[in-house]
Order: structure tokens, then C-alpha cells, then sequence
């Protein structure tokens, strides 16, 4: 590839926090962007399994301890951390779904407070301060359960959340856009990770319903979250981008 082209790829010299980034997507996120050339700070509930993580990835990458869903752990994480990074990649979230009848006050609100509460925290400390700034690149992680149902049983919590984060991904954009800062989302489909480990996932029937055939790995979402967060998607704000094989397609 001619290396003008790179160049515009290229992260070298950028920081990159990633939320939830000790396993699954965020994990691969931040490995992906290191080989891009930024500099990576994983922060996530479990302060071993960060730094283990943290390790994995490279010598240098930062691990930290932060609950997204409580304000002012994020506001010790950005303290923690020093400089505000250059690219925020809001990917932490849990899924508890259950049918409307069977959703506690406590799930509802802990998958909200997470998925959703969690991305407005952590862009209010970080995207304010590269608003300051006057330069910053956030990448949110959203779902394709933010555009369509894609069974009742994973809950209206995680569905509303989703479409929650498309819709601050916007909001922030637009708001932040002449200080610098583009704000886009990602929409995967169906990815084997932890959150998709239990028992009695169907995963055939997922496979069925991929107009692909097949599920998608954390690989395919982090070189997403690189393009978004690199130069080649200069003027790109406000976007989610699908990556599911085509499952909202139909
Ligand atoms: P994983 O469960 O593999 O990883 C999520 C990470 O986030 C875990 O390490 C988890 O920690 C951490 N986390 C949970 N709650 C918090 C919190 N309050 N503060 C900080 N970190 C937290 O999930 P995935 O990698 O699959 O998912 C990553 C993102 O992608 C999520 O936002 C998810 O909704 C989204 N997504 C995933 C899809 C999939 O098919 N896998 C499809 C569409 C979207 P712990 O394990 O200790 O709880």
C-alpha cells in the first residue's frame, strides 16, 4: 500500500482509553489500535484482569480500574490517568435480558446505568475536556438491538440502552463537532465473547438469521473502531456503523 495512504491509518502518537477493554471486543479494540501506533489505557471493573489484559496487549499499555456507571469513578480514571487521551472508545456494557414481565427495577437499572449512563459519563469527563481541548475522537459501542428487536428475550433494557447510545453518539457529535471532536458508533452484530457464552444461546439460529452465515469476530469491530478513530474518516461524525453481516439488512 502506497504509504501516503497509511498515513492516513496511522494513530502514531494518539492515546486510546478503552472502557470495559480487559476481554472480548474492547480487548481486541485496544490490541488494534496499538498496532495502528497509539498508545493504549484499558480500564474496566476487575483491576487484575485489566493489568493481566493491559499486559497481553504490550509493556507499555496502561490498566486502570473504573466503574462506568458511577460518575465519579470515571472522574478518578480521568484524574488517575493524567492528560485527557486523544481517542475515547466507550465500549464497556452488559447485557441481562429478560422478558418485560421478568426484568427487576435492579436489572433494568443496571443494564441502563452501564450501557447507557456509562457512555454519558465518560464522554461528559473526557469529551468535555477535549472539547477544551480542542481536538478528540470518541467511538462508542452500540448493538444492532439499538435498531431493531432481535429477540424479546434479550430485554427492553439492553434495546433501549443501545438506541440510547446511537442517539448520544449524535448528540455529542453535533455538539462537539466545531471543537474538533468527531463522535461515531459501531453497531455490531452477533460476536462470540463472554457476554454471549451462556448455555443457552442459540447460536445456530443466529448463524441462520445472518444473512452472511456466519457470526463475526472482535477483529472485524476493532478495525471499524481504527478507521473511526483514524485520520481516513476525517469527516465522518454522528455515524453508526453497522457491522453484522448483514442481519439488519433484511
Ligand atoms: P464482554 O462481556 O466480553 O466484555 C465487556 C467488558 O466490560 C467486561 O470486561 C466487563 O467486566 C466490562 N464491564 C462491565 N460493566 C462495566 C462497568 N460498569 N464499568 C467498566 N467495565 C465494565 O462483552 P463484549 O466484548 O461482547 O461487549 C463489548 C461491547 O460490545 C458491549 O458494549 C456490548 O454491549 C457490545 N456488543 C456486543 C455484542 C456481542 O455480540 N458480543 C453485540 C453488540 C454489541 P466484567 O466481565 O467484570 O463484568
Amino acid at each position: 500500500m502506497h504509504p501516503d495512504l497509511m498515513k492516513r491509518f496511522d494513530l502514531t502518537g494518539r492515546s486510546a482509553l478503552v472502557t470495559g477493554g480487559a476481554q472480548g471486543i474492547g480487548l481486541e479494540v485496544a490490541r488494534t489500535l496499538r498496532m495502528a501506533g497509539a498508545s493504549a489505557i484499558l480500564a474496566d471493573l476487575d483491576l487484575t484482569a485489566t493489568r493481566k489484559a493491559a499486559a497481553a496487549v504490550g509493556p507499555d499499555v496502561g490498566a486502570f480500574r473504573c466503574d462506568v456507571s458511577d460518575p465519579q469513578s470515571v472522574r478518578d480514571l480521568a484524574a488517575a490517568i493524567g492528560p485527557c487521551p486523544d481517542i475515547l472508545v466507550n465500549n464497556a456494557g452488559v447485557g441481562r435480558g429478560a422478558p418485560t414481565k421478568d426484568t427487576s427495577d435492579d436489572d433494568w437499572r443496571f443494564v441502563i446505568s452501564v450501557n447507557l449512563d456509562g457512555v454519558f459519563y465518560c464522554c461528559r469527563t473526557f469529551g468535555s475536556a477535549m472539547a477544551e481541548r480542542g481536538s478528540g475522537n470518541i467511538v462508542n459501542i452500540g448493538s444492532m438491538c439499538g435498531f431493531i428487536v432481535t429477540k424479546p428475550e434479550n430485554g427492553p433494557a439492553y434495546h433501549a440502552s443501545k438506541a440510547g447510545v446511537h442517539m448520544l453518539t449524535k448528540a455529542f457529535a453535533c455538539e462537539w463537532a466545531k471543537s474538533g471532536i468527531r463522535v461515531n458508533a459501531v453497531a455490531p452484530g452477533y460476536i462470540t465473547t463472554k457476554m454471549n457464552s451462556n448455555p443457552g444461546n442459540d447460536i445456530a439460529t443466529w448463524v441462520e438469521l445472518t444473512p452472511m452465515g456466519r457470526l463475526g469476530s472482535t477483529e472485524e469491530i476493532a478495525n471499524i473502531v481504527q478507521f473511526l478513530a483514524s485520520d481516513a474518516s476525517s469527516y465522518v461524525t454522528g455515524a453508526v456503523f453497522s457491522a453484522d453481516g448483514g442481519y439488519t439488512s433484511w
